[in-house]
């Protein structure tokens, strides 16, 4: 009797992989993309909440989708560990509206980046827990590249 029970048992906790993102105003999806909250009254955009828009002091905010593309306005290769080696951090102004701070993907080579480098999201696993919880990260890669 134990034999069977013991298989069952194992069965009902088979676990699933699960996918987070690893910001909460990164959506998921077939399509990734950014939401920010925008001001009702000036149309600011916050990638925190807000009870207050810090430039018109408004209280109202609604939910934007924000752009896949967009242009780096500016950028910092920043140097870590030989092993990790250096990373690009850059401030991306998106297309339609929002500026965001993120990582270059696949970029190491600075002299590649120009401030007018057009990007795009992209998103990739940034690590998985001890219960097979996987959290998605998102960065910018240069189009075209
Ligand atoms: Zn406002």
């Amino acid at each position: 009797m134990s034999g069977p029970e013991r298989i069952a048992r194992t069965g009902s906790e088979v676990q699933m992989t699960q996918t987070i993102p690893a910001v909460d105003y990164l959506v998921l999806g077939d399509d990734p993309h950014l939401v920010a909250n925008e001001c009702r009254q000036c149309g600011a955009l916050y990638f925190d909440r807000r009870n207050a828009c810090a430039k018109c002091f408004a209280t109202s905010f609604g939910s934007k989708r924000l752009g896949g593309e967009g242009v780096v306005r500016g950028y910092t290769v920043v140097q870590r560990g030989s092993k990790s080696g250096p990373y690009t951090s850059a401030v991306i102004e998106l297309v339609g509206g929002g500026v965001v701070k993120a990582n270059l993907v696949g970029v190491t080579d600075p002299t590649l980046i120009g401030p007018e480098t057009k990007v795009r999201l992209v998103t990739f696993d940034a690590g998985t827990d001890d219960d097979e919880t996987t959290a998605v990260a998102f960065g910018y890669e240069p189009i075209g590249a």
